[in-house]
């Protein structure tokens, strides 16, 4: 084993190789293009086996990532896809957008010894590609069927990852999603050259034709209450995400123009998946040619930042109020927009909206300087004196983030409790709700997070409702028993 691995003293790191900033600036593909075999290989052998492997410990699904370098350094692609796919219910999308310079690259010991790290997500990309292309990818084929029903709210990440668990080992599966296509966040949030969609399609295939039934353009509080849901099923579970956008309180914020994130982003993922947006046709939620300021610093800005490059944006400017070494954003997402055209304003806060009913005009910013560390040691902004100064603005850009939506209120269940935030509470051992067979996981718990993060608590969710309803095996769903 050791002289096929070990390499990292003789072989550079290595990403694949990025497009040019001139071709993606042109269009929506993702930017790296695919690793070669015998890079794949070099790069995989650079891992050091290390004892404590702090990778896998800070990688949020725990995968066991040094065995599966190492079968991939050793050419057993396949057995390391078996490895990776079997922690993980999309590995290749977090090898795509997991921020892997705060999860497992950034704990890699070889990093931590100044040697560069093992380039982890490229490679798990890479032997996930590479299984859906030689038709490694198993179909989701129940051993046994089970009678019991689990109704799941949400086909993002979480929802999805509790659906590939509970309908492998039997269980009857509906998911319900107020959208028309399965898939969240990863579908209408994050930008093609990020996660192009076919890659989140063909997982949500698998699943269908596993037997997991899609009804799509169904909204729970809508459609039907989550008692109604409730009574068609054993269990259900809540994995809605977070989608009330964080309002900016500023004089002129209300003027045409001035938009929100998702719905930006949302109607650029629509556009690209070839469906008709009124509000992009008529130009509102459209860049091309105009000045565009986008406020916030975390990766829904840099995803806005970046589609307005490729709209056609005249200029594009990102404002936040702290500096670079604060801003949330991944700090990769950073340098591919300023390679792409992107200027960043740190330390900069907006003070009003210019402009007036018939459209904005500019932003006025005020300039911030790191004051004294508050109690959580975060140094807090505050105002330069005299110092605002003026930016051109045709379209203004609101990314400050999500909140959880008020789901006692719209599900029409008030005794269904939830945090000060308005996430969930769910028991953190058996991760029910308050209300029996009501379980929840992914942002509607945690608050807004990562994909990874959906799924593992989707996969726990899983888990935690095949526990459930073993301990109530002889409890059959009302629609099925009267089937019987
Ligand atoms: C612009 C943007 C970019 C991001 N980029 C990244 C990134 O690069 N890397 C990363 O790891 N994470 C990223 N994230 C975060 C990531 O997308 C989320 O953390 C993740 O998708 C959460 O998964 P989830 O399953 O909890 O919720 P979601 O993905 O939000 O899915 C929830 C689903 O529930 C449905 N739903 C909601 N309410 C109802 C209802 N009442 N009835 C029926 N259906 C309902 C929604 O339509 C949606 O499909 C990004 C987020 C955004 C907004
Ligand atoms: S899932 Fe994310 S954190 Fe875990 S190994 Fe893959 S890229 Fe790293």
């Amino acid at each position: 084993m050791a002289e096929r691995m070990l390499k990292f003293i003789k072989v550079e790191r290595s990403m694949p190789e990025k497009r040019d900033v001139e071709s993606r600036a042109q269009d929506f593909h993702e930017i790296y293009r695919d690793f070669i075999d015998a890079k794949a290989r070099e790069q995989a052998s650079r891992c050091s086996q290390c004892g404590v492997p702090f990778c896998q410990t800070h990688c949020p699904l725990h995968n066991n990532i040094p065995d599966w370098l190492r079968m991939t350094a050793e050419g057993r692609i396949r057995e390391a896809h078996e490895l990776s796919s079997a922690t993980s219910a999309m590995p290749e999308v977090c090898g795509r957008i997991c921020p892997q310079d705060r999860l497992c690259e950034g704990n890699c010991v070889i990093e931590q010894s100044g040697h560069g790290t093992v380039t982890i997500g490229a490679v798990e990309r890479y032997i996930n590609d590479k299984a859906w292309e030689e038709g490694w990818v198993q179909p989701l084929q129940p051993a046994v069927e089970r009678k019991q029903s689990i109704g799941i709210v949400g086909a993002g990440p979480a929802g999805v990852a509790a659906a590939d668990l509970l309908r492998q080992r039997g269980y009857q599966v509906t998911i319900y999603d107020r959208y028309d296509r399965a898939g969240g966040l990863m579908i209408y949030g994050i930008p093609s050259f990020k996660l192009e969609k076919d890659v989140v399609e063909r997982r949500m295939k698998r699943l269908a034709d596993g037997g997991v039934t899609f009804r799509l353009g169904f909204e729970v509080g809508r459609d039907a209450s989550l008692d109604e849901v409730r009574s068609w099923h054993d269990a259900v579970l809540i994995a809605t995400g977070v989608y009330k956008a964080r309002e900016l309180a500023l004089p002129g914020v209300g003027d045409k123009g001035v938009v929100a994130a998702l719905d930006y982003l949302t109607a650029s993922n629509r556009t690209g998946l070839g469906d008709s947006v009124e509000a992009f046709e008529s130009g509102e939620l459209d860049a091309k040619g105009k000045d565009v300021v986008v406020i916030g610093g975390g990766d829904t800005a840099m995803d806005c930042v970046r589609t307005a490059i490729r709209q056609g944006a005249k200029s594009v400017t990102c404002l936040y109020r702290r500096d670079r070494a604060n801003m949330p954003g991944s700090m990769r997402e950073v340098a591919n927009a300023e390679e792409e055209g992107v200027v960043f304003e740190w330390l900069a806060a907006p003070k009003a909206v210019l402009g007036d009913a018939s459209g904005v005009t500019g932003v006025r910013a005020a300039r911030m300087r790191l004051g004294a560390p508050d109690a959580s040691g975060r140094q807090a902004p505050e105002e330069v004196p005299d110092a605002d100064f003026d930016l051109p603005a045709q379209l203004v850009i609101k990314a400050l983030g999500f909140d959880p939506e008020d789901l006692p209120t719209l599900f029409g269940a008030p005794e269904l409790k939830v945090s000060r935030w308005g996430t969930i509470k769910a028991d953190f051992r058996t991760l029910m709700t308050s209300l029996d067979g009501v379980f929840a996981a992914g942002d509607i718990v945690r608050g807004a997070s990562l994909v990874v993060w959906g799924l593992r608590d989707g996969r726990d969710a899983g888990e935690a409702i095949d526990t459930y309803l073993q301990s109530k095996a002889d409890v059959r769903a009302p629609a099925l028993a009267a089937a019987e």
